[in-house]
């Protein structure tokens, strides 16, 4: 009985304890190569299977199996984009301190130079070594003000991979993650503004026929085309994602659910009355789209706004498509 309760409770027994130490050892080893070959650092949202890893395989099995860890490559490069701007920004700052602190002393210098050409000097080693302080001082500028433009379009650089992380590829919507993040901060200020937000949810009907019939070229070719028709037909402060397939959001904030079935029904509208051409075939496709609206009502969060959406989808897929259903 005393047994018993000893190993059901949470003190471990010496075994556990030295499992437990080898897999400290062996992660902390693990890391220390990571950092020493110049690999991406995991996310800490990684680390249960880091562990598991480090458990069954060693490090040297950590660093074989890294990648089967399933983490899409793009979230990774986002997070690793998003901490190489905030270390960017960070160098940005003392570089560029550091640069005009430069700048102002070279600036300092070239006075000081320019006073001292204007003595009369006797000793030509004197004058030769004004001269030669004179060139290394310009040669400085010149540095420093380099380093600056480059420090610039690094900055540029990070921004535009940002910018197009958050975007899919096919139709040039922002994609599922920037849909999460978007909809995260949407809430947050909806809840604390008290402002309408409203969720859309499109879904083109009988899209698999449209590839059956006219191959995925033209179905991608459709998805790319209801893709401009969304964007053209949103407001600037609404934004459109690419949710899945050939599903779409558009995230519609100081919006009623009620102008919301407005801009959705038109967009309906523009869709059913579009001729999508297929060049191959030299055939026009008519295509139809069903949408689920839902508003944000107190106690929603991400997951309950956006399967109330999906839940008006489906009803007006049942109802029989080319329609919206608010929720
Ligand atoms: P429903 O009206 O019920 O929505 O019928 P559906 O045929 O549209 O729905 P279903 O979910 O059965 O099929 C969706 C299709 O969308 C199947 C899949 O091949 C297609 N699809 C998803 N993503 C892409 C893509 O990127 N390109 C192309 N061409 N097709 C895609
Ligand atoms: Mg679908
Ligand atoms: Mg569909």
């Amino acid at each position: 009985m005393h047994a018993q309760t000893k190993q059901s409770g949470k003190e471990l027994n010496l075994t556990e304890k030295l499992i437990a130490r080898q897999v400290t050892d062996t992660a902390r080893a693990a890391l220390k190569e990571i950092v020493g070959r110049n690999m991406l650092p995991w996310p800490d949202i990684y680390s249960a299977e880091f562990w598991l890893l480090a458990q069954k395989h060693g490090y040297e099995g950590i660093l074989l199996k890294r990648h089967e860890i399933k983490c899409g490559s793009k979230q990774l490069a986002q997070e690793f984009l998003e901490k190489a701007d905030e270390i960017l920004g960070g160098v940005n700052e003392t570089v560029s301190s550091l640069v005009n602190g430069t700048i102002s002393q070279t600036e300092e210098m070239a006075s000081t130079i320019e006073a001292l050409k204007n003595i009369p000097i006797d000793d030509p080693e004197v004058s030769e070594g004004i001269d030669r302080l004179h060139d290394t001082n310009i040669k400085l500028q010149i540095h420093s003000s380099n380093m600056e433009t480059r420090l610039e379009e690094q900055s540029r650089l990070i921004n535009e991979l940002q910018k197009q992380l958050r975007k899919d590829s096919l139709t040039g919507l922002l994609n599922r993650e920037a849909l999460n993040k978007d909809l995260k901060k949407e809430l947050a200020k909806t809840r604390r503004y008290h402002y309408p937000l409203t969720v859309l949810m499109i879904d083109i009907d009988h899209f698999k026929e449209v590839n059956d019939v006219y191959g995925h070229l033209a179905g991608d070719s459709v998805l790319k085309v209801i893709a401009r028709l969304l964007e053209k037909t949103i407001r600037e402060a609404d934004s459109a994602y690419r949710y899945g397939g050939e599903e779409f959001l558009a995230l519609l904030p100081h919006t009623t659910a009620d102008e919301a079935m407005i801009l959705a029904n038109r967009i309906k509208d523009i869709v059913a009355k579009h001729t999508f051409i297929d060049k191959t075939h030299d055939i026009s496709i008519s295509v139809t789209i069903s949408g689920g609206i839902s508003e944000f009502r107190n106690g929603d969060d991400e997951s309950s706004l956006i399967a109330r959406a999906d839940k008006a989808l489906y009803l007006a897929k049942q109802n029989g498509r080319n329609q919206i259903v608010k929720l």
